[in-house]
């Protein structure tokens, strides 16, 4: 089967390096994709992503059977519908679908419809009437834009105060209505599914650390690092989140004729009463992904290539007894202004490390060396038996990675392994 997988982050290079080692892999192709993804696949220059008509073009020009969508934006914008209408099956939602990730108000309206247990709310398309809802409410109170907003989009507010400044904010950038939801209390975590219309298979947890500094301070990034599993996601509850949350949203997506192909990534609060929905993606996350495919034993291109084609149900996926760990190589000043283009040495050393994966995000090749290329550079991954030795493997890996001029988290996996000392 030819492949075209769409991307270039370290997301997109775990992708690649689970995707090659399919049987069924014919000819590889990635688009922009990066120098890690083009030690598994031909690299695609000059097609953005943005760009449907010459993406179908390139398809049909070179046989691609099967195109495997890893961000957000073109699946929102209709990448996929573009592609069914041409004959090329994609693993990723159509644009109807995508709206779950897309859009906060239609997901939360949706939860609303079915009783899917998440945190109650309230929409508003003027300020003084958001105002008073806050008011009544009292802190602490979540103010949230709608549209994708690449993680900026939301305010936990402390106080009422901090809140209705946040009601103002939305308005005041241009917004037209905003969403005031409950706080809800809990650790956080993400359940993955595969999902082709009302088949959901559970494809793996992991936790992610959001905030840039050891601590979990600083400001809010893509993500610092994560491990899989979750354990916090006990089976006892990642049944209930499929049961009552994932299973209910498949249904209701086929119900309105907008059926969802593709993985669906739930980001869970585990409250009191049980796992409330915080959030859906509609790809996998970055740098989730980097920790569930060392652990995937099956092929993944035939059981992405199943979801997307109504198969699904005759997959059944297989893991390893393993957990990874991923730490985030990120250029200094991230996610602020950062400089790139600087060189990064030891990467040789670092993946000859047993158990040890280094999945690259931000980076290109000048001459022969692999230089710095954005905020998020690097995603360096351990595997082991447990989370200790998949911690130990990381930390010890990109100790190896001479790259002055990049930071990292010390204590990624903190919650259950305790601080470094
Ligand atoms: P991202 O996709 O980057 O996680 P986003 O803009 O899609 O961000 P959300 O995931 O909805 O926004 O919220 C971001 C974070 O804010 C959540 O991960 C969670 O920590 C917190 N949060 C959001 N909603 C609530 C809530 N109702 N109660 C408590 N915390 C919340």
């Amino acid at each position: 089967m030819n492949v075209l997988l769409l991307g270039s982050g370290g997301r997109e290079h775990a992708l690649a390096w689970k995707l090659a080692q399919s049987p069924s892999m014919g000819q590889f192709y990635a688009a922009p994709g990066n120098p890690g993804i083009a030690e598994h696949a031909d690299l695609v220059e000059g097609i953005p992503l943005s760009a449907h008509d010459s993406l179908v073009t390139f398809c049909r020009d070179h046989g691609i059977d099967f195109v495997v969508v890893g961000p957000e934006a073109p699946l929102v914008a209709g990448l996929v519908d573009r592609l069914d209408a041409a004959g090329i099956p994609a693993f990723g939602p159509t644009a109807a679908a995508a709206r779950l990730e897309g859009s906060k108000l239609f997901t939360k309206e949706l939860c609303k419809a079915n009783r899917i247990p998440t945190a109650a709310f309230g929409r508003f398309s003027d300020v003084d009437a958001a105002c008073r809802y806050v008011k009544e409410q009292g802190a602490p109170i979540v103010v949230k834009a709608d549209g994708l907003m690449a993680g900026k989009g939301v305010v936990v507010a402390l106080t009422v105060e901090e809140a209705t400044d946040a009601v103002a904010q939305v308005f005041a950038a241009g917004g037209t209505e905003v969403l005031i939801e409950e706080f809800m209390e809990g650790e956080e975590a993400s359940l993955f599914a595969l999902v082709d219309g009302e088949t959901v298979v559970p494809f793996g947890s992991a936790q992610d650390h959001k905030r840039a500094y050891d601590g979990d301070l600083g400001p809010n990034t893509g993500g610092m690092g994560a491990y899989s599993p979750a354990p916090v996601l006990t089976p006892e509850l990642e049944a209930r989140a499929i049961a009552e949350i994932l299973v209910p949203t498949a249904k209701a997506m086929v119900a309105a004729g907008t059926p969802y192909r593709g993985v669906l990534y739930a980001g869970l609060m585990l409250t009191a009463e049980g796992p409330k929905l915080v959030e859906y993606n509609c790809r996998f996350g970055d740098p989730e992904c980097q920790v569930l495919m060392p652990r995937y034993a099956g092929d993944l291109l035939e059981v992405l290539y199943a979801t997307a084609t109504g198969r699904l149900a005759e997959v059944t996926p297989s893991w390893f007894p393993l957990s990874a760990m991923t730490v985030v190589y990120a250029s200094r000043g991230y996610p602020g202004p950062h400089q790139t283009g600087s060189v990064i040495g030891g990467l040789g050393e670092a993946r000859a490390d047993e158990g040890v994966l280094v999945f690259q995000a931000g980076t290109r090749l000048k001459g022969a060396n692999i230089v710095s290329n954005g905020g998020r550079v690097l995603n360096v991954t351990g595997s082991g038996r447990t989370l200790a030795e998949a911690r130990a493997r990381a930390y010890d890996a990109i100790a190896k990675i001479d790259w002055p001029e990049g930071f990292f988290r010390k204590d990624i996996g903190w919650r259950l392994l305790g601080r470094p000392s």
